[in-house]
């Protein structure tokens, strides 16, 4: 018998195939799983249109390995192949006999055939030296037989074959020095890989293991017996309709899945046809996993191709700022033989990608109008990564995000909106109010928020590294701007107080001109207070960098970012007494002033929660005084 080549570019395909499509070899089954499931569909779908009378129960896969042979066999009794079709099939690489029956058939909501490239049978390859295809074509009385070795060629004769459907035989390669091929005959890899892959293929894939069993009436004789497994569940969760599901259903599904022990917060289930047409089950979880702010976390959704899972975490299907989601999206535009670097550029799952973003926020939203405890919650677990979104993305993201936004405030202890702040704005408040600091309590007890406390006004408490950066890039919401309360400028004051102030700073300029001259360039300028009201220093800040960015910036491990310093104001208060103290010591002691000068902007970093350049000098200083 003659052996035939392969066609010329079919060749070179195949080598380049069995080493570079794939990046694991442990796919050929998942290829061979699909196909077998494609030719039961076909028969199917022949009964259907034909009144054959077969169903679907009448159809199976079975998995057989012989660890003697080093044989993996896997038998299906669908429609099979004449012999022009095995030659047709898999004599010309990238040749689908799928595509072209997808084509040829109406498309019906019952069949779901996955091949379409051609190339996914050549897999087998990968892993055996030799493949032999075995086939019956439903309806006719011969078999062929197709054997291969690989790049050489292929022949193809009659065989002997009872059923109609295909056999396909696989002689295991040889284990190499670093490829463990035998792992593809025992049967814990095989029964994990297609829970794995093909879980959701909706034949049954049969296997049948030996066990050992007491022997009917013995009590220590044991005997063998066979037991026929199925190895995949079938049906996939996300398949079914919403109406037949209950929240149980979905968190039993991602607790198995996704080894949580916890429920998640909630479940996102969408099936979407039009530009991009998939079906979504996405879950955000109630914690985040314990590596979730480092750098080994590695986000991203499985991706099912008509129920074959392609890839375990595909990270193009989410943004960062939604990385904590988990869940799945099976899009039967997706093909199967498709590499990581290939997906990277696929329009349509750019297109999913994008659908996705909005499902996950309209879902957020809806929790935060519908269910404000749990969406905060979620807040305590993912907010900082949100924050990080639209300050990372220079506020591209803001339109997007900042509804999910949340923050404590001075009116409630607990959380508020961007919008509920608005919303109960004074009349004639222009900007929104936020002070910063290491925890609520702290902010709280800040000299700076007094005044705008007074007079009734709300503050947003930034406890988050990332709070003053975010809204920095935001610069406003819905046209209201962001204001630190320790900003230079306030917006309070009315013209004449605005006078009274500029009156008060005439008169005192000498004063504060020596005590700033005397800091030596700690600070920008000494001035008047308007917001204190009973404290006597604290220290504002001019321009871009705020004393809390500094605090931030001066942790980070570059040096370009500790050199970051805000232009510190040393404020006064007018009303205490230490106002007068130092008028009169301006007066007569300007040695003593710059003393004073220096206790009290060491006084203003410790509240803010700074340390202080020289702790020995201060202490000191302040024990001279106290000694007088
Ligand atoms: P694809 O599945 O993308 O079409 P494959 O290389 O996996 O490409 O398979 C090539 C073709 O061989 C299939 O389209 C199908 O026509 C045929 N084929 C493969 N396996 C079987 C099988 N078990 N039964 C019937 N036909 C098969
Ligand atoms: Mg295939």
């Amino acid at each position: 018998m003659r052996t035939k080549q392969f066609k010329a570019e079919s060749k070179r395909l195949l080598e380049m195939m069995i080493n570079s499509i794939y990046t694991h070899k442990e796919i050929f089954l998942r290829e061979l799983i699909s196909n077998a499931s494609d030719a039961m569909d076909k028969l199917y779908f022949k009964s259907m249109s034909e009144n054959i009378g077969l169903t679907r129960s009448d159809m199976a896969i079975r998995i057989e390995a012989d660890k003697e042979d080093r044989k993996l066999i896997i038998t299906d009794n669908g429609i099979g192949m004449t012999k022009e079709e095995l030659e047709n099939n898999l004599g010309t690489i990238a040749k689908s006999g799928s595509l072209a029956f997808k084509t040829e058939n109406e498309k019906t909501e019952d069949v779901d055939i996955i091949g379409q490239f051609g190339v996914g049978f050549y897999s087998a390859f990968m892993v055996a030296k030799k493949v032999t295809v075995i086939s019956k074509a439903y309806g006719s009385d011969e078999a062929f037989m197709w054997q291969s070795e690989g790049v050489d060629g292929y022949t193809i004769q009659e065989a002997n074959k009872d059923a109609h459907g295909t056999q396909i035989i696989l002689e295991i390669k040889d284990n190499a020095e670093e490829e463990n091929y035998d792992e593809f005959l025992q049967p814990y890899k095989i029964k994990s890989l297609i829970r794995k892959y093909s879980d959701y293929i909706r034949y049954p894939i049969l296997m049948d293991s030996e066990h050992e069993k007491l022997k009917e009436g013995s009590e220590n004789e044991y005997e063998k017996e066979i037991v026929t497994e199925t190895l995949n569940s079938m049906t996939p969760i996300w398949k079914k309709s919403k109406t037949e599901l209950k929240d149980e259903d979905y968190n039993s599904f991602y607790k198995d899945k996704y080894y949580d022990y916890d429920e998640p917060l909630t479940h996102i289930h969408t099936k979407t046809e039009g530009t991009a047409t998939y079906t979504a089950l996405m879950y955000i979880p109630a914690k985040a996993p314990y590596d979730y702010y480092s750098k080994n976390f590695e986000k991203g959704l499985q991706l099912y191709s008509s129920g074959v899972m392609i890839m375990d975490k595909c990270g193009d299907l989410l943004p960062d700022y939604f990385g904590f989601v988990r869940g799945l999206v099976d899009s039967e535009d997706l093909s199967l033989n498709i590499s990581r670097e290939m997906l990277q550029h696929d329009r349509q799952l750019k297109l999913i990608a994008k659908s996705l973003e909005k499902s996950i926020r309209n879902e957020l939203k809806k929790l935060r109008n519908n269910e404000r405890e749990k969406y905060e919650k979620f807040w305590e677990a993912f907010g900082t990564q949100i924050k990080y979104g639209i300050y990372e993305s220079f506020g591209a993201n803001k339109e997007n995000l900042q509804d999910l936004l949340l923050y404590k405030s001075s009116f409630t202890g607990g959380y508020v909106t961007l919008e509920e702040y608005v919303s109960r704005m004074k009349e004639d408040q222009k900007y929104i109010y936020f002070a910063s600091g290491s925890s609520v309590a702290r902010i709280e007890s800040l000299p700076q928020t007094e005044l705008l406390k007074d007079k009734g006004y709300e503050i947003l408490y930034f406890t988050d590294h990332v709070d003053e950066f975010t809204v920095q890039m935001m610069h406003d919401f819905n046209g209201k701007e962001f204001k630190s309360v320790s900003a230079d400028d306030l917006g309070l004051e009315t013209e004449a107080e605005k006078e009274e102030i500029k009156k008060a700073a005439e008169e005192n300029k000498e004063l504060f001109e020596l005590m700033t001259e005397k800091l030596g360039g700690k600070v920008k300028a000494v001035k008047l207070s308007q917001r204190l009201k009973t404290h006597p220093v604290c220290i504002t800040s001019e321009g871009m960098l705020s004393v809390e960015m500094e605090k931030v910036l001066s942790a980070m491990p570059d040096e370009q970012s500790q050199a970051a310093k805000a232009q510190k104001i040393l404020e006064i208060n007018a009303e205490h007494p230490i106002f007068t103290k130092l008028k009169s010591l301006y007066e007569t002691n300007k040695d003593a002033l710059a003393d004073y000068a220096e206790i009290l902007y060491s006084q203003a970093l410790l509240i803010e929660g700074m340390p202080i350049e020289n702790p020995v000098e201060f202490t000191n200083k302040l024990c001279e005084i106290m000694a007088k």
